[in-house]
This record gives C-alpha cells, structure tokens and sequence, in this order.
C-alpha cells in the first residue's frame, strides 16, 4: 500500500537538490563563518548567498534579513523585540484571534509584563476585517501582528490593506508568513511590512531554521545575548548547512512557483468537489477562494477528528486535525471557535494539505477510503444515530 503523505502544512519532505546543497557544510566545509581562514570564508560565504537569495525572495536588501532557528523563533523576536524596544512609544499590541501559538503565547507573555493585547475577531472564513483594524489602533499602539495565511484553513489575510492602516498610523507591522511562503508572492515593500517571519521546513527545506526579515531602522530588541552574529541581532554560531539549505529551498520554488500552485488548486479543488459530493453533512472550512492552494480543511458532523485520523492513518494516509487536538488536548482549535463554529463541530476537523509529491491517484484514493472510513464511523456515534431516527432513515 502507497503511503500517502497529506500534512504538508505540518512540515514537508525535503528536497533532495536541498539534501545535495546542504551535504558539503555537514562534512568538509565545516568551517565557523566568523573565523578568518579560507575554510571559514566559504562557510560565510555560503550563508552570505542564501542571505542575499531570501531578501531577493521578499523584496528586501540582505542586510535586514535575519537567520533564525525557524517561525517560532522569529514571531517570538518580532512581539517581544518589537514591545522591548518600543515599550517607551506606548504598550499597545494589536493581533488576531486566529495566530499560530508561536504569536498568541509570546503576546500572552507580553500582556503579564503589563503590555495590553486586542485580538481582533474573524469572519465565519477566517478572514480579518480591515475596518476592525481601524478601530482597534489607539494613540499607545505599538506593534500589529497579523498571520499572512491561516496554518489550519488555509485562508489568506488582506495583508496589503492591513498593512496600508499600519502605514497610515505609523505603527509597526509584522506579519507571519510562515505558511503563505512558497505559495503566493510576497513583497515587503507592496504589502507595507516591517518584519516577517519564515520558516524552511514548510518549504520543502530543513528544520531547525528560519527567517525574521526587519525594516531598516525599526528598533527589535534581542532574544538571545551572546556573541555578534548576525550584525549582533540574534548571537550564536550559524547553522550553515540548515542556511545553505534554505536557501537552495527558495531557489529552487522562486521558478517554479506560478506552476506549482496551479497544480496544487487544481488537485485540492478535486479533492473538495470529491468530498462533498461524496459524504453528506460536511463542510469545508476557510475561504472558499482566498486559501492556500494546497489547503482542504472540512468539518465532518457527528465523528471526532481525532478517529478519523487513526483510521486514515490505517489506511496509509498522513493527515491532520489542524488544531490542537493533534496534540492529546481535548480543546478544540482557537482558530475553528474564532470562526464561530460551535464547540461540537470543531472537534470533527479534518485538514488535508497538498505538495508537489501528491498526484491526482492521490486524490482517487483517498476519495476511494474517505466516505465508508466516515460513514463506520458515523455509524458508532449515538449522536449520529438518533439524528437518523429523527429524519427517519
Ligand atoms: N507560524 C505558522 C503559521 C506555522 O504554521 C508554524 C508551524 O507550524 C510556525 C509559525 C512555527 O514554525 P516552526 O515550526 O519553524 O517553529
């Protein structure tokens, strides 16, 4: 049985032209790029190229791009840098209610420190509102962290208007493009950003490594002391091969992006016809056109996610719950309830997210294994049962 990998926005496989690039500074190009000897130049030099590779990627010069260990890393160093080194301008931080918990917790942490956090509300799509924005912003706001797509429904935020407002208010504006990288086009200077945060595993690159663009001249204070890498904004010795291997990650979809969407919306569009013709009482979750390419979410009435995942994953097929059930907790996902859905709904999510692996033989089976898998299912819940004896049938 072909096993069948639908959790790309959890992590994907990294490419093996990635693996190739990244191979030389695991082995003989072991040099610390701050040392003098040639040895060391061509580490540097190698972290130099993906530094100026991400900034070409992202609209911004390589001199405000900062290596970091990944997402988490890099939305904890834009709230907590950003409210640090600010906190003299004012106290005020805007968010959403749908961030990832990288953002939510940091700006949790901050709000313990005597920070004060709105978190704007969304629509039944996940969307945020830009007139919520606007009235959110107060004469003290500092920084407005807005996700630029939803890791759990995939839908895209209006970050070029959203970020206009920041403008228009002279207020700092990060956004976590963790997810939308790879996908849609990004550019700091049109979308009015001032920080931005990526991360290579989502991008078919290794884990353990990231990005935190920041805007000439905005003040971010460090996370981390220690020695002066990283023009002395985030210390410690480099990890040159997970560079190297971002880097070449980028390369390699800067050419191929417009292409590698087309494929994906066209397999995920099969994918959601296919299940809701095919299974009754579902829903598909996000937006229906502002999402993510490869992002299929549903909400399936009268089973738990969480069941549906073990029998999928019998069946040789990755997905996930998108929320934090996958982690054990019995909470449904903060990013279903900000939606509106009710309590008992959000625990029967289903997030499916394509790559370039996936085919569209793929997506016959799993359409093949998913209606009698919910159907089983559906037929051991006594909610589903006594709805049946309601209807009649
Ligand atoms: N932000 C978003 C939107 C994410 O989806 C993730 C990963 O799931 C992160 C941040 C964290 O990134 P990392 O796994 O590199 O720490």
């Amino acid at each position: 049985m072909k096993s069948i990998y639908l959790d790309h926005a959890a992590t994907t496989p990294m490419h093996p032209r990635v693996l190739e690039a990244m191979l030389p500074y695991l082995q003989e190009q072991y040099g610390n790029p701050s040392s003098v000897y040639s040895l060391a130049r061509e580490a540097k030099n190698a972290v130099e190229d993906a530094r100026k590779r991400v900034a070409q990627f992202i609209g911004a010069s390589p001199q405000e791009i900062i290596f970091t260990s990944g997402g988490t890393e890099s939305d904890n160093m834009a709230l907590w840098g950003v409210a640090q080194a600010n906190r003299g301008r004012g106290k005020h931080i805007i968010t959403t209610s749908i961030e990832h918990h990288a953002v939510l917790d940091t700006a949790a942490a901050l709000e313990k420190e005597g920070f004060s956090v709105t978190y704007l509300p969304v629509d039944g799509y996940g969307q945020v509102q830009v007139a919520d924005l606007k009235a959110a912003i107060r004469d003290d706001t500092i920084l407005i962290s807005i996700m630029y797509a939803n890791n759990e429904v995939g839908t895209i935020q209006p970050i070029k208007e959203l970020g206009q407002v920041a403008r228009d208010h002279n207020i700092i504006f990060h956004t976590d493009a963790v997810q939308a990288a790879g996908y849609l086009p990004l550019d700091v200077d049109r979308d009015g950003v001032d920080l931005l945060s990526l991360s290579a595993h989502k991008l078919y690159g290794p884990k353990g490594v990231g990005v935190l663009y920041i805007r000439r001249g905005v003040k971010v204070a460090n996370l981390l002391k220690g020695g002066g890498q990283e023009r002395g904004r985030r210390p410690g010795t480099e990890n040159v091969a997970g560079i190297v291997g971002l880097g070449e990650a980028i390369r390699l979809c800067q050419g191929k992006m417009e292409e590698r969407v087309e494929r994906l919306r066209h397999l995920r569009d099969l994918l959601i016809a296919g299940v809701l013709a095919k299974i009754d009482h579902v829903r598909l979750n996000g937006h229906p056109e502002k999402r993510l390419p490869g992002n299929a979410h549903f909400i399936f009435e009268f089973i738990e996610g969480e069941s549906l995942l073990i029998s999928l994953d019998l069946e040789g097929i990755a997905g996930s719950s998108g929320s934090a059930c996958t982690s054990g907790s019995l909470e449904p996902s903060h990013v279903l309830l900000a939606m509106g859905l009710p309590h008992e709904l959000a625990h029967g999510s289903l997030r499916l997210t394509l790559g370039e692996e996936n085919t569209e033989e793929d997506i016959e089976r799993v359409l093949q294994v998913l209606p009698p898998i919910v159907q089983r299912l559906r037929d051991m819940s006594p909610l589903y049962k006594q709805r049946a004896k309601v209807s009649g049938a």
